[in-house]
């Protein structure tokens, strides 16, 4: 698959229009097609297309105004309202324009890259390396103990949403291994049976989350305050107010995996 720098047509293809971390939509919350991009001419930073997905992406300038009958819709309410063959084209084209606009010069020779012609990849004209896009993976578990489930409620939340547990893979680690230290440094618990689920493209800035289930196995629940306001055992029939549908720890919680 290659991309593209220029668009050679725009008939067939798919367009995501990005301010930031928002997604220009119609009023219907579709993504915005290429009639909205006439009059964004001066605003925008990057434009790529993916010859193989058959969409483009395109970052504005952070101070672009929505053109008449568009506006902006954070990315995650966007995938809230859309389907996962749909949000994956979305995240892919975010992650790539963004990938794009922010490596501009080869880190060995500082040299210019360039789009490779038929790999999505940058190439340098001078040292011959070749530059992938980075793709960052997390871990994302919801843990059982008998008929409860373990929730927590993040230092940054605002809204009282109780989600699953979930942190990055640290470099040389399985997933495995990575899940079972985020669980001990969180919360001081030992799980067990842990049991693949599913994953997600999560384009902040390029994160792949990989869910899990695992059993409690030991421990007394003691949370990292760092990270961690409260975290509660919840029994199925009495939830606290959970993440929307569209994000991976929804599916985790309702079971809600295409196999
Ligand atoms: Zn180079």
């Amino acid at each position: 698959m290659a991309l593209l720098d220029h668009i050679t047509s725009w008939e067939g293809k798919r367009t995501y229009i990005f301010r930031g971390r928002e997604i220009l939509t119609d009023k219907g919350g579709d993504a915005a097609d290429a009639g909205a991009v006439a009059s964004l001419d001066n605003c925008i930073l990057q434009c790529c297309e993916d010859t193989a997905w058959q969409s483009v992406g395109i970052l504005l300038q952070a101070d672009t105004a929505a053109p008449a009958g568009y506006e902006f819709t954070p990315v995650p309410a966007y995938f809230f309202a859309h389907d996962d063959a749909e949000n994956a084209r979305a995240a892919r084209m975010k992650s790539l324009a963004q990938w794009l606009a922010d490596n501009r010069y080869c880190p060995f020779c500082g040299q210019p890259l360039q789009l490779h012609a038929t790999e999505a990849a940058l190439a340098c004209p001078s040292c011959g390396r070749l530059h992938f896009p980075r793709v960052e993976p997390c871990i994302i578990t919801l843990i059982s103990r008998g008929d409860e489930i373990l929730l927590l409620r993040n230092i940054k939340d605002r809204a009282g949403i109780y989600a699953c547990l979930a942190g990055f893979v640290e470099v040389g680690e399985t997933l495995e291994q990575a899940l079972r230290r985020e669980v001990r440094e969180e919360t001081a618990l030992e799980v067990e049976n842990i049991r693949y689920a599913g994953s997600q493209g999560w384009p902040f800035p390029d994160q792949l989350m990989v869910g899990f289930y695992a059993d409690y196995k030991s421990g007394e629940l003691c949370i990292q305050e760092s990270e961690i306001a409260d975290a509660r055992w919840f029994r199925r029939d009495s939830l606290p107010p959970l993440p929307k549908p569209g994000s991976i720890a929804w599916r985790l919680i309702n079971g809600r995996f295409a196999q």
